[in-house]
C-alpha cells in the first residue's frame, strides 16, 4: 500500500507541532525539567525543517535544502541535548550547532549542492551521529541512572539505525516525484516520514515516563529523609527495618534492636542553645553512620531518639556495637566531658520475635532500665529482669 505523501507531509507537521506544545506545556506547568523544553523545541524545529524542506519548485531552492536541513539537524541536536540535560550533563553548544553549521559550509561546494544523493547520504550521516551522541549519554551514564532509560535508548536506537539504513538505500528521490507519488523511492519515502511520526510520538512519551519517574524518586526520597541529620526518618525506619526482619525471619537469622535516647537533651538545649542541640543531634547521626554496616537499617524515629536495626546480630554483638555507640558520643570533643551521653536498650529477635512494633516497645522498656539506672549505658532486656529479679 503506497501512503499519500502530501497528507503525510501535512499530518507530520501538525503531529511535531502538537507533540512540541504538549512537551514545552509539560516543561513549563509541571516539572521545569529543562529536558523536556530541549525536546519540545526539537519537534517544533523539526515542523520547521519539515514546512522548509517542501519549500521546492518555487524559485528558491536555497530555502528548502539549506534552511530546511539545518533546521532539521538541530532539530537532531535538540534531541541529543535532551538527553544530554536529562542525564545531568551541559548543553555543548558546539555540538548543537555543528551540524547545521557543517551543512551550510558543504552547500557552498556546487558539487555538493548540486548532488541530491550526495546530500541524502550527507544527511542521513549526520542525523544518525546525532542519533549515536543521544545513545551514548544514556551509556555512559547508564550506573547513575534509576529510571528505566531502557525505552528511550532502544527508540533512539531503532531511529538511528534508520538512518543509517537510509544512508545506503535511499534512491533520493526528488520531493516533487514524491509529492505525486511517482518513481523507485516513493514507498520508502512515506516510511521516512511515518517513521518519524511514531519516533517523536514515543521518544515525548518515554521521556515523560522517565521525568515522572524521577521527580517520584525525589519525593520519596524526601519523605524518607530526616533534613535535619540527613538519615532515615521514623517512616523510613519502619518501612526499611520491617522488611529487613521479614527476610531475617524468612531465613531464621537472628537480628537485634538498638532504642537510643540522648541523655538529658532538653537541658542541653536549655543551657547551650537549640542551634547546639541540633549540632548534637547531627554528630550522633554521623557515629551511627559510621558504626553499623551498609545492610544495617537505622534511622532518627523521634526528637532526641535514633533506632537501629542489626542484621544477623545476636545479643553479645549487639550490645559491643551499642557499647561503641556510646563511647564515641559520650568521648565527643564537642562539649565538656560529661555534658553528652545516651542511654540505649537493645533487645533481640531471640526473645522479643520478629514483630518490629513489639520489638521497639521491648527495647523501650530496656531504654527506660537504663535511665533508671543513672543514663549513659547500654541495658539489655535480660539484664533487667535480672536486675528484678535480684532486688
Ligand atoms: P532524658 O535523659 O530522660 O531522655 O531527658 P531528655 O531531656 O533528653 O528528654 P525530654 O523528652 O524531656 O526532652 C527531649 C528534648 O529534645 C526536648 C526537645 O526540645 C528536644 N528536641 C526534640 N527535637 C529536637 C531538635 O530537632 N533539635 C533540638 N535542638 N532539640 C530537639
Ligand atoms: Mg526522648
Ligand atoms: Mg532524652
Amino acid at each position: 500500500m503506497d501512503l499519500h505523501i502530501p497528507t503525510l507531509l501535512v499530518v507530520s507537521v501538525f503531529v511535531f507541532i502538537l507533540m512540541g506544545l504538549l512537551t514545552c506545556h509539560a516543561w513549563w506547568r509541571e516539572t521545569r525539567e529543562r529536558s523536556l523544553a530541549y525536546l519540545g523545541a526539537m519537534m517544533l524545529l523539526a515542523a520547521l525543517g519539515v514546512v522548509l524542506v517542501s519549500w521546492r519548485s518555487r524559485g528558491v531552492d536555497v530555502i528548502p535544502l539549506v534552511f530546511g536541513n539545518m533546521a532539521l539537524l538541530l532539530s537532531a541536536a535538540m534531541n541529543w541535548t535532551a538527553m544530554r540535560v536529562f542525564v545531568g550533563r551541559a548543553p555543548s553548544l558546539p555540538g548543537i550547532f555543528a551540524g547545521a553549521g557543517i551543512w551550510l559550509i558543504l552547500c557552498f561546494i556546487p558539487a555538493f549542492y548540486d548532488a541530491m544523493p550526495l546530500r541524502v547520504v550527507a544527511y542521513s550521516l549526520m542525523a544518525a551521529g546525532y542519533g549515536v551522541l543521544t545513545a551514548s549519554e544514556f551509556w555512559r551514564s547508564r550506573s547513575k541512572l534509576e529510571v528505566a532509560y531502557m525505552p528511550a535508548l532502544a527508540l533512539t536506537l531503532l531511529h538511528t539505525t534508520f538512518y543509517i539504513v537510509r544512508s545506503v538505500i535511499d534512491k533520493s528521490l526528488p520531493l516533487e516525484q514524491a509529492l505525486s507519488g511517482l518513481g523507485d523511492g516513493v514507498r520508502f519515502f512515506s516510511f521516512m516520514l511515518f517513521e518519524s511520526m511514531l519516533y517523536v510520538i514515543g521518544i515525548a512519551y518515554v521521556t515523560l515516563a522517565m521525568v515522572k519517574e524521577r521527580a517520584e524518586l525525589k519525593l520519596k526520597a524526601a519523605a524518607f529523609c530526616d533534613p535535619l541529620t540527613g538519615i532515615g526518618n521514623r517512616r523510613a525506619f519502619m518501612s526499611h527495618g520491617k522488611l529487613l526482619l521479614t527476610r531475617c525471619k524468612r531465613r531464621e537469622e537472628p537480628a537485634a534492636l538498638l532504642l537510643c535516647d540522648l541523655d538529658h537533651f532538653k537541658r542541653l538545649n536549655d543551657s547551650f542553645g537549640h542551634p547546639m542541640g541540633d549540632q548534637a543531634l547531627i554528630a550522633f547521626s554521623r557515629i551511627l553512620t559510621a558504626h553499623l554496616r551498609s545492610h544495617d537499617v537505622f534511622g532518627r524515629i523521634g526528637g532526641e531518639e535514633f533506632a537501629c536495626l542489626l542484621k544477623e546480630a545476636d545479643e553479645q554483638e549487639a550490645v559491643q556495637v551499642a557499647e561503641r555507640i556510646r563511647q564515641a558520643f559520650f568521648r565527643l570533643a564537642m562539649l565538656e566531658p560529661g555534658l553528652l551521653s545516651v542511654s540505649i536498650g537493645v533487645v533481640t529477635t531471640r526473645e522479643s520475635g520478629y514483630d518490629l512494633s513489639s520489638l521497639l516497645s521491648q527495647a523501650d522498656e530496656a531504654l527506660y532500665g537504663a535511665k533508671d539506672h543513672g543514663r549513659n549505658r547500654v541495658q539489655t532486656l535480660r539484664m533487667l529482669y535480672l536486675d528484678l529479679t535480684d532486688s
